[in-house]
Protein backbone atom coordinates (compact mmCIF):
# COMPACT_ATOMS: atom_id res chain seq x y z
CA UNK A 1 0.00 0.00 0.00
CA UNK A 2 1.27 3.48 -0.39
CA UNK A 3 1.75 6.19 1.61
CA UNK A 4 -1.60 8.01 0.42
CA UNK A 5 -3.85 5.19 1.23
CA UNK A 6 -2.57 5.08 4.20
CA UNK A 7 -3.10 8.93 4.32
CA UNK A 8 -6.67 8.81 3.37
CA UNK A 9 -7.24 5.40 5.52
CA UNK A 10 -6.05 7.35 8.85
CA UNK A 11 -8.53 10.55 7.52
CA UNK A 12 -11.56 8.19 7.19
CA UNK A 13 -10.46 6.60 10.37
CA UNK A 14 -10.08 9.93 12.90
CA UNK A 15 -13.33 11.40 11.16
CA UNK A 16 -15.56 8.41 11.29
CA UNK A 17 -14.55 5.41 13.86
CA UNK A 18 -14.52 5.46 17.80
CA UNK A 19 -12.24 3.24 19.20
CA UNK A 20 -12.19 1.36 22.31
CA UNK A 21 -10.52 3.46 25.09
CA UNK A 22 -10.55 6.53 22.16
CA UNK A 23 -8.73 9.23 22.61
CA UNK A 24 -6.45 11.29 19.92
CA UNK A 25 -3.64 11.64 22.43
CA UNK A 26 -3.38 7.59 21.88
CA UNK A 27 -4.40 7.76 18.35
CA UNK A 28 -2.87 10.32 16.05
CA UNK A 29 -0.55 7.59 14.54
CA UNK A 30 -2.22 4.15 14.98
CA UNK A 31 -1.38 1.09 13.25
CA UNK A 32 -3.45 -0.21 10.73
CA UNK A 33 -3.41 -4.11 10.40
CA UNK A 34 -4.23 -5.71 6.95
CA UNK A 35 -2.79 -9.23 7.44
CA UNK A 36 -1.81 -11.68 10.20
CA UNK A 37 0.56 -15.36 9.43
CA UNK A 38 1.05 -17.07 13.02
CA UNK A 39 2.63 -15.19 15.79
CA UNK A 40 3.21 -12.39 13.02
CA UNK A 41 1.07 -8.92 12.17
CA UNK A 42 1.76 -6.59 9.33
CA UNK A 43 0.27 -3.04 8.64
CA UNK A 44 -0.78 -1.36 5.67
CA UNK A 45 2.70 -0.28 4.99
CA UNK A 46 4.21 -3.61 4.75
CA UNK A 47 6.07 -3.77 7.74
CA UNK A 48 6.03 -6.76 10.19
CA UNK A 49 5.61 -6.82 13.73
CA UNK A 50 5.77 -9.88 16.27
CA UNK A 51 2.05 -9.78 18.12
CA UNK A 52 2.84 -9.98 21.48
CA UNK A 53 -0.58 -9.66 22.96
CA UNK A 54 -2.20 -12.34 20.46
CA UNK A 55 -4.36 -9.18 19.04
CA UNK A 56 -5.96 -8.70 22.87
CA UNK A 57 -4.86 -11.72 24.81
CA UNK A 58 -6.96 -13.48 22.04
CA UNK A 59 -5.34 -15.02 18.56
CA UNK A 60 -3.95 -18.61 20.93
CA UNK A 61 -3.92 -20.55 17.46
CA UNK A 62 -1.79 -17.41 15.77
CA UNK A 63 -3.38 -15.55 12.89
CA UNK A 64 -4.11 -17.12 8.91
CA UNK A 65 -5.98 -20.48 9.80
CA UNK A 66 -7.02 -21.55 6.94
CA UNK A 67 -9.31 -24.30 9.00
CA UNK A 68 -10.71 -21.55 11.24
CA UNK A 69 -12.06 -19.91 7.67
CA UNK A 70 -13.41 -23.12 6.27
CA UNK A 71 -15.28 -23.83 8.57
CA UNK A 72 -17.51 -20.46 9.33
CA UNK A 73 -17.56 -20.54 5.00
CA UNK A 74 -19.27 -23.63 5.46
CA UNK A 75 -21.49 -23.46 8.17
CA UNK A 76 -22.84 -20.01 6.98
CA UNK A 77 -23.14 -21.42 3.18
CA UNK A 78 -25.35 -23.89 5.68
CA UNK A 79 -27.23 -22.09 8.28
CA UNK A 80 -25.24 -18.67 9.31
CA UNK A 81 -27.80 -18.41 11.79
CA UNK A 82 -30.85 -19.42 13.83
CA UNK A 83 -32.65 -18.15 17.14
CA UNK A 84 -31.14 -20.15 20.41
CA UNK A 85 -33.61 -19.26 22.37
CA UNK A 86 -35.32 -21.73 24.23
CA UNK A 87 -37.40 -23.59 21.61
CA UNK A 88 -34.68 -23.42 19.47
CA UNK A 89 -31.17 -25.37 19.35
CA UNK A 90 -28.56 -26.39 16.87
CA UNK A 91 -26.08 -28.85 16.09
CA UNK A 92 -23.12 -26.93 16.46
CA UNK A 93 -24.04 -25.07 19.37
CA UNK A 94 -24.90 -28.70 20.73
CA UNK A 95 -21.53 -30.26 19.50
CA UNK A 96 -19.50 -27.13 21.27
CA UNK A 97 -21.27 -26.99 24.41
CA UNK A 98 -20.29 -31.28 24.88
CA UNK A 99 -17.28 -30.56 23.29
CA UNK A 100 -16.71 -27.98 26.57
CA UNK A 101 -18.52 -30.27 29.18
CA UNK A 102 -15.71 -32.35 28.79
CA UNK A 103 -12.44 -29.98 28.62
CA UNK A 104 -13.45 -27.88 31.63
CA UNK A 105 -13.71 -28.69 35.39
CA UNK A 106 -15.08 -31.79 36.24
CA UNK A 107 -17.98 -29.83 37.89
CA UNK A 108 -19.00 -27.07 35.02
CA UNK A 109 -20.96 -29.16 32.17
CA UNK A 110 -23.69 -27.29 30.97
CA UNK A 111 -23.43 -23.58 28.91
CA UNK A 112 -24.62 -20.42 27.56
CA UNK A 113 -22.92 -18.68 25.12
CA UNK A 114 -22.39 -15.02 24.50
CA UNK A 115 -21.21 -12.88 21.97
CA UNK A 116 -17.54 -11.31 24.37
CA UNK A 117 -16.28 -11.48 27.66
CA UNK A 118 -18.59 -8.96 29.15
CA UNK A 119 -21.43 -10.37 28.33
CA UNK A 120 -20.22 -13.12 29.88
CA UNK A 121 -19.64 -11.01 32.96
CA UNK A 122 -23.19 -10.21 32.75
CA UNK A 123 -24.57 -13.80 32.31
CA UNK A 124 -22.21 -14.93 35.42
CA UNK A 125 -23.49 -11.69 37.73
CA UNK A 126 -27.16 -12.36 36.85
CA UNK A 127 -27.00 -16.50 37.03
CA UNK A 128 -25.61 -15.91 40.47
CA UNK A 129 -28.21 -13.65 41.42
CA UNK A 130 -30.97 -16.04 39.92
CA UNK A 131 -29.47 -19.01 41.55
CA UNK A 132 -29.86 -16.79 45.16
CA UNK A 133 -33.26 -16.09 43.97
CA UNK A 134 -34.55 -19.69 43.20
CA UNK A 135 -33.31 -21.01 46.58
CA UNK A 136 -35.29 -18.20 48.05
CA UNK A 137 -32.78 -15.72 49.16
CA UNK A 138 -33.17 -12.66 47.15
CA UNK A 139 -31.08 -10.59 49.40
CA UNK A 140 -27.93 -11.82 48.28
CA UNK A 141 -27.22 -10.08 45.61
CA UNK A 142 -23.89 -8.17 45.80
CA UNK A 143 -20.88 -9.13 43.85
CA UNK A 144 -17.09 -8.63 45.24
CA UNK A 145 -13.53 -8.42 42.98
CA UNK A 146 -10.50 -7.34 43.30
CA UNK A 147 -8.47 -4.37 42.53
CA UNK A 148 -6.41 -4.21 39.46
CA UNK A 149 -9.50 -7.54 38.09
CA UNK A 150 -10.73 -6.58 34.59
CA UNK A 151 -13.77 -7.93 33.81
CA UNK A 152 -15.31 -6.13 30.73
CA UNK A 153 -16.87 -2.90 30.68
CA UNK A 154 -20.72 -3.19 30.31
CA UNK A 155 -22.36 -1.23 33.36
CA UNK A 156 -22.62 -4.01 35.66
CA UNK A 157 -18.75 -5.57 34.51
CA UNK A 158 -17.34 -2.41 34.92
CA UNK A 159 -18.37 -2.28 38.36
CA UNK A 160 -17.11 -4.90 39.14
CA UNK A 161 -13.76 -4.17 37.39
CA UNK A 162 -11.25 -2.65 39.40
CA UNK A 163 -8.99 -0.71 37.38
CA UNK A 164 -10.44 2.60 38.60
CA UNK A 165 -9.56 4.69 35.48
CA UNK A 166 -12.48 2.58 33.75
CA UNK A 167 -15.10 4.49 35.84
CA UNK A 168 -14.79 8.34 36.29
CA UNK A 169 -16.64 9.33 33.14
CA UNK A 170 -19.35 6.79 33.51
CA UNK A 171 -20.11 6.50 36.96
CA UNK A 172 -22.35 5.95 38.94
CA UNK A 173 -21.71 2.54 38.45
CA UNK A 174 -24.07 -0.16 39.50
CA UNK A 175 -24.38 -0.73 43.27
CA UNK A 176 -23.68 -3.54 45.40
CA UNK A 177 -20.20 -3.81 44.43
CA UNK A 178 -16.84 -4.41 46.50
CA UNK A 179 -13.32 -4.63 45.88
CA UNK A 180 -10.89 -6.16 48.18
CA UNK A 181 -7.02 -5.72 47.19
CA UNK A 182 -5.61 -7.86 44.71
CA UNK A 183 -2.81 -10.82 46.06
CA UNK A 184 -0.62 -8.80 44.31
CA UNK A 185 2.77 -10.62 45.27
CA UNK A 186 5.50 -7.76 44.18
CA UNK A 187 3.80 -5.29 46.78
CA UNK A 188 1.65 -7.67 48.51
CA UNK A 189 4.26 -10.17 49.95
CA UNK A 190 6.97 -7.56 50.87
CA UNK A 191 7.03 -6.74 54.68
CA UNK A 192 4.32 -9.52 55.27
CA UNK A 193 4.07 -10.85 59.12
CA UNK A 194 2.75 -13.64 59.64
CA UNK A 195 -0.49 -14.26 62.14
CA UNK A 196 -2.29 -17.70 63.32
CA UNK A 197 -5.15 -17.03 60.76
CA UNK A 198 -2.81 -15.65 58.05
CA UNK A 199 0.01 -17.47 57.96
CA UNK A 200 1.48 -16.70 54.46
CA UNK A 201 0.94 -13.73 52.20
CA UNK A 202 -1.33 -16.23 49.70
CA UNK A 203 -3.86 -16.81 52.88
CA UNK A 204 -3.78 -13.37 54.03
CA UNK A 205 -4.99 -11.87 50.30
CA UNK A 206 -7.31 -14.70 50.48
CA UNK A 207 -8.51 -13.50 53.97
CA UNK A 208 -9.57 -10.47 52.76
CA UNK A 209 -12.28 -11.98 51.02
CA UNK A 210 -14.03 -13.39 54.13
CA UNK A 211 -13.03 -10.16 56.05
CA UNK A 212 -15.12 -8.18 53.02
CA UNK A 213 -17.88 -10.84 53.29
CA UNK A 214 -18.30 -10.40 56.83
CA UNK A 215 -18.43 -6.33 56.25
CA UNK A 216 -21.10 -6.23 53.87
CA UNK A 217 -23.17 -9.24 55.30
CA UNK A 218 -22.97 -12.86 54.39
CA UNK A 219 -26.79 -12.96 54.08
CA UNK A 220 -26.12 -10.29 50.85
CA UNK A 221 -23.19 -11.91 49.11
CA UNK A 222 -24.32 -13.44 45.94
CA UNK A 223 -20.46 -14.26 44.20
CA UNK A 224 -16.99 -13.43 44.23
CA UNK A 225 -15.63 -12.81 40.83
CA UNK A 226 -11.58 -13.09 40.27
CA UNK A 227 -9.23 -14.00 36.79
CA UNK A 228 -6.90 -17.02 38.52
CA UNK A 229 -4.24 -14.80 36.42
CA UNK A 230 -4.73 -11.01 36.03
CA UNK A 231 -4.82 -10.32 33.03
CA UNK A 232 -5.11 -6.37 31.78
CA UNK A 233 -4.38 -5.43 35.30
CA UNK A 234 -0.74 -6.50 34.40
CA UNK A 235 -0.57 -10.39 34.91
CA UNK A 236 -0.46 -10.54 38.43
CA UNK A 237 -0.22 -14.38 39.15
CA UNK A 238 -1.62 -15.02 42.64
CA UNK A 239 0.47 -17.10 45.82
CA UNK A 240 -0.03 -20.75 44.95
CA UNK A 241 -2.17 -21.02 48.39
CA UNK A 242 -4.43 -17.98 47.43
CA UNK A 243 -7.11 -19.93 45.84
CA UNK A 244 -7.69 -22.96 47.85
CA UNK A 245 -8.39 -20.96 50.53
CA UNK A 246 -10.36 -18.62 48.29
CA UNK A 247 -12.68 -21.36 47.82
CA UNK A 248 -13.13 -22.52 51.53
CA UNK A 249 -14.11 -18.60 52.15
CA UNK A 250 -16.79 -19.18 49.24
CA UNK A 251 -17.73 -22.39 50.74
CA UNK A 252 -18.08 -21.38 54.05
CA UNK A 253 -20.57 -18.53 53.48
CA UNK A 254 -22.50 -19.47 50.74
CA UNK A 255 -20.63 -17.43 47.90
CA UNK A 256 -20.86 -18.53 44.48
CA UNK A 257 -17.32 -18.52 42.82
CA UNK A 258 -17.15 -16.83 39.30
CA UNK A 259 -13.41 -17.88 37.70
CA UNK A 260 -13.39 -15.23 34.81
CA UNK A 261 -10.64 -17.55 32.58
CA UNK A 262 -12.01 -14.70 29.84
CA UNK A 263 -7.99 -14.98 28.94
CA UNK A 264 -6.63 -17.73 31.16
CA UNK A 265 -9.24 -20.01 29.02
CA UNK A 266 -8.16 -22.81 25.83
CA UNK A 267 -4.35 -23.75 27.73
CA UNK A 268 -2.90 -20.17 27.82
CA UNK A 269 -1.52 -20.64 30.61
CA UNK A 270 -0.35 -24.53 30.06
CA UNK A 271 -3.55 -26.01 30.93
CA UNK A 272 -7.02 -26.33 29.32
CA UNK A 273 -8.37 -24.11 32.55
CA UNK A 274 -6.02 -22.22 34.73
CA UNK A 275 -7.24 -23.31 38.49
CA UNK A 276 -6.67 -26.66 37.31
CA UNK A 277 -2.69 -25.72 38.52
CA UNK A 278 -4.28 -25.46 42.18
CA UNK A 279 -6.67 -28.19 42.17
CA UNK A 280 -9.29 -25.55 42.80
CA UNK A 281 -13.03 -25.36 41.05
CA UNK A 282 -15.37 -22.43 40.13
CA UNK A 283 -19.17 -22.93 40.09
CA UNK A 284 -19.51 -20.51 37.37
CA UNK A 285 -16.93 -20.42 34.83
CA UNK A 286 -16.41 -17.13 32.39
CA UNK A 287 -14.84 -17.45 29.02
CA UNK A 288 -14.41 -15.97 25.63
CA UNK A 289 -11.66 -14.87 23.69
CA UNK A 290 -9.50 -17.92 23.16
CA UNK A 291 -12.80 -19.95 22.64
CA UNK A 292 -12.68 -18.85 19.25
CA UNK A 293 -8.85 -17.61 18.79
CA UNK A 294 -10.55 -13.96 17.90
CA UNK A 295 -11.83 -15.42 14.29
CA UNK A 296 -15.17 -15.09 15.46
CA UNK A 297 -16.65 -13.27 18.97
CA UNK A 298 -17.70 -15.51 21.32
CA UNK A 299 -18.05 -15.97 24.91
CA UNK A 300 -19.89 -17.31 27.72
CA UNK A 301 -20.39 -19.62 30.73
CA UNK A 302 -20.53 -22.80 32.50
CA UNK A 303 -22.84 -23.55 35.03
CA UNK A 304 -22.44 -26.12 37.66
CA UNK A 305 -25.04 -28.87 38.57
CA UNK A 306 -26.83 -26.99 41.33
CA UNK A 307 -27.00 -23.87 38.94
CA UNK A 308 -28.01 -26.05 35.92
CA UNK A 309 -30.82 -27.94 38.83
CA UNK A 310 -32.15 -24.84 39.86
CA UNK A 311 -32.99 -23.07 35.98
CA UNK A 312 -34.47 -26.70 35.30
CA UNK A 313 -36.65 -26.66 38.45
CA UNK A 314 -37.74 -23.14 38.26
CA UNK A 315 -41.89 -22.20 38.00
CA UNK A 316 -41.85 -21.20 34.30
CA UNK A 317 -43.16 -17.86 35.61
CA UNK A 318 -39.58 -17.56 37.55
CA UNK A 319 -37.85 -18.71 34.66
CA UNK A 320 -33.95 -17.58 33.68
CA UNK A 321 -35.24 -14.00 31.24
CA UNK A 322 -31.70 -13.86 30.36
CA UNK A 323 -30.97 -13.42 26.47
CA UNK A 324 -29.07 -12.35 23.57
CA UNK A 325 -29.99 -12.67 20.17
CA UNK A 326 -26.39 -14.23 19.15
CA UNK A 327 -26.57 -16.75 22.13
CA UNK A 328 -25.49 -19.99 20.63
CA UNK A 329 -24.54 -18.94 17.18
CA UNK A 330 -24.33 -21.62 14.89
CA UNK A 331 -21.48 -19.98 13.07
CA UNK A 332 -19.32 -18.82 15.85
CA UNK A 333 -19.74 -22.11 17.01
CA UNK A 334 -18.17 -24.01 14.07
CA UNK A 335 -15.54 -21.75 14.47
CA UNK A 336 -14.92 -22.49 18.18
CA UNK A 337 -14.97 -25.60 17.03
CA UNK A 338 -12.48 -26.00 14.77
CA UNK A 339 -10.23 -23.63 17.02
CA UNK A 340 -11.17 -26.62 19.94
CA UNK A 341 -9.70 -29.16 16.96
CA UNK A 342 -6.05 -27.22 16.54
CA UNK A 343 -5.68 -26.67 20.04
CA UNK A 344 -6.04 -30.69 20.51
CA UNK A 345 -4.04 -31.87 17.91
CA UNK A 346 -1.71 -29.32 17.33
CA UNK A 347 -1.23 -30.10 21.90
CA UNK A 348 -1.08 -26.65 22.59
CA UNK A 349 -1.57 -26.83 25.88
CA UNK A 350 1.61 -29.05 26.15
CA UNK A 351 3.29 -26.63 24.07
CA UNK A 352 2.02 -23.17 25.84
CA UNK A 353 3.30 -24.90 29.25
CA UNK A 354 6.89 -25.87 27.87
CA UNK A 355 7.39 -22.80 25.64
CA UNK A 356 5.93 -20.62 28.78
CA UNK A 357 8.67 -21.87 31.06
CA UNK A 358 11.10 -21.12 28.47
CA UNK A 359 9.83 -17.90 27.76
CA UNK A 360 9.81 -16.89 31.53
CA UNK A 361 13.31 -18.20 32.17
CA UNK A 362 15.04 -15.80 29.23
CA UNK A 363 12.41 -12.94 30.27
CA UNK A 364 14.07 -13.19 33.58
CA UNK A 365 17.00 -11.86 32.17
CA UNK A 366 15.62 -8.69 32.02
CA UNK A 367 15.88 -8.02 35.64
CA UNK A 368 19.56 -7.24 35.59
CA UNK A 369 17.97 -3.94 34.02
CA UNK A 370 18.13 -1.59 37.11
CA UNK A 371 14.66 -0.20 36.67
CA UNK A 372 12.66 -3.86 35.83
CA UNK A 373 11.19 -4.14 39.04
CA UNK A 374 10.04 -7.56 38.32
CA UNK A 375 9.76 -10.40 35.72
CA UNK A 376 6.30 -12.70 35.85
CA UNK A 377 4.37 -14.95 34.00
CA UNK A 378 2.43 -18.07 34.30
CA UNK A 379 2.72 -20.24 30.80
CA UNK A 380 2.43 -18.09 27.76
CA UNK A 381 1.37 -14.99 29.77
CA UNK A 382 4.10 -13.06 31.33
CA UNK A 383 5.08 -8.95 32.34
CA UNK A 384 7.74 -7.14 32.71
CA UNK A 385 6.65 -4.53 35.67
CA UNK A 386 9.28 -1.12 35.61
CA UNK A 387 9.75 0.46 39.05
CA UNK A 388 11.25 3.97 39.45
CA UNK A 389 13.44 2.61 42.52
CA UNK A 390 13.36 -1.31 42.64
CA UNK A 391 14.52 -2.02 46.13
CA UNK A 392 12.16 0.02 47.48
CA UNK A 393 9.30 -1.02 44.98
CA UNK A 394 8.57 2.43 44.23
CA UNK A 395 6.89 3.51 41.01
CA UNK A 396 7.61 5.96 38.55
CA UNK A 397 5.21 9.00 38.48
CA UNK A 398 2.70 8.37 36.23
CA UNK A 399 3.37 11.01 34.15
CA UNK A 400 6.70 10.10 33.32
CA UNK A 401 4.88 7.41 31.21
CA UNK A 402 8.03 4.57 31.24
CA UNK A 403 5.84 1.67 30.29
CA UNK A 404 4.50 3.94 26.87
CA UNK A 405 8.37 4.72 26.16
CA UNK A 406 9.41 1.30 26.35
CA UNK A 407 6.24 0.49 24.22
CA UNK A 408 7.26 2.83 21.74
CA UNK A 409 10.46 1.74 21.45
CA UNK A 410 9.39 -1.87 21.17
CA UNK A 411 7.10 -0.84 17.87
CA UNK A 412 10.38 0.52 16.57
CA UNK A 413 12.45 -2.56 16.75
CA UNK A 414 8.75 -4.67 15.98
CA UNK A 415 7.43 -5.56 18.61
CA UNK A 416 3.56 -4.64 19.37
CA UNK A 417 1.69 -5.35 22.54
CA UNK A 418 0.38 -3.33 25.36
CA UNK A 419 1.20 -2.13 28.63
CA UNK A 420 -0.67 -1.43 31.81
CA UNK A 421 0.95 1.66 33.14
CA UNK A 422 4.63 1.12 33.81
CA UNK A 423 3.99 -2.87 33.08
CA UNK A 424 4.41 -4.35 29.97
CA UNK A 425 2.31 -7.30 29.22
CA UNK A 426 2.44 -9.95 26.97
CA UNK A 427 0.90 -13.22 25.45
CA UNK A 428 2.14 -14.10 22.27
CA UNK A 429 0.13 -16.81 20.16
CA UNK A 430 0.53 -20.09 21.59
CA UNK A 431 2.14 -21.34 17.81
CA UNK A 432 5.11 -18.49 18.62
CA UNK A 433 8.41 -20.24 18.04
CA UNK A 434 11.25 -20.21 20.19
CA UNK A 435 13.29 -17.85 18.11
CA UNK A 436 10.21 -15.37 17.93
CA UNK A 437 10.12 -15.39 21.64
CA UNK A 438 13.80 -14.91 22.26
CA UNK A 439 13.18 -11.88 19.52
CA UNK A 440 10.58 -10.68 21.79
CA UNK A 441 13.67 -11.01 24.71
CA UNK A 442 16.25 -9.39 22.43
CA UNK A 443 13.73 -6.19 21.64
CA UNK A 444 12.94 -5.78 25.19
CA UNK A 445 16.65 -5.68 25.88
CA UNK A 446 17.30 -2.99 23.40
CA UNK A 447 13.93 -1.17 23.93
CA UNK A 448 15.25 -0.90 27.81
CA UNK A 449 18.51 0.38 26.66
CA UNK A 450 16.72 3.02 24.61
CA UNK A 451 14.97 4.69 27.42
CA UNK A 452 16.65 4.01 30.16
CA UNK A 453 20.44 4.42 28.67
N1 LIG B 1 -12.82 -10.66 31.38
C1 LIG B 1 -11.50 -10.66 31.19
C2 LIG B 1 -10.63 -11.43 32.13
C3 LIG B 1 -10.93 -9.97 30.11
O1 LIG B 1 -9.61 -9.98 29.95
C4 LIG B 1 -11.77 -9.29 29.23
C5 LIG B 1 -11.23 -8.54 28.02
N2 LIG B 1 -9.93 -8.08 28.10
C6 LIG B 1 -13.15 -9.30 29.48
C7 LIG B 1 -13.64 -9.99 30.55
C8 LIG B 1 -14.10 -8.54 28.61
O2 LIG B 1 -14.21 -9.12 27.36
P1 LIG B 1 -14.80 -8.29 26.14
O3 LIG B 1 -13.82 -7.22 25.82
O4 LIG B 1 -14.96 -9.34 25.07
O5 LIG B 1 -16.13 -7.73 26.56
Amino acid sequence: MTERNLQSALQADQKHLIHPLQHPTSHAAPKIWVKGHGAMLVDIEGNEYIDGLSGLWNVNVGHGRTELARAAAEQMETLAYCSGYSGSSNLRAIELAERLAARTYPGINTFFFTSGGGEATESAIKTARFFWKSQGKADKHKVISRKWGYHGVTLAAMSATGIESYWPMFEPRTPGFAHIESPYPLFFNHGFRPTDKSPTPGIAAANLLEDAILREGPDTVAAFIAEPVQGAGGVIVPQDDYFKRIREICDQYNVLFIADEVITGFARTGAWFALDRWGVEPDILNFAKGVTSGYIPMGGIGVNGRIKEAIDSADPSRRYMHAFTYSAHPTASAVALANLDVIEKEDLVTRAAENGDYFLVQLKQLESHPHVGEVRGLGMMAAVELLEDVDNRKMFPADRKMGEKVHAAGVERGLFSRVRGDVYCLAPPLVATRQQLDRIVEILDQSLRAVFG
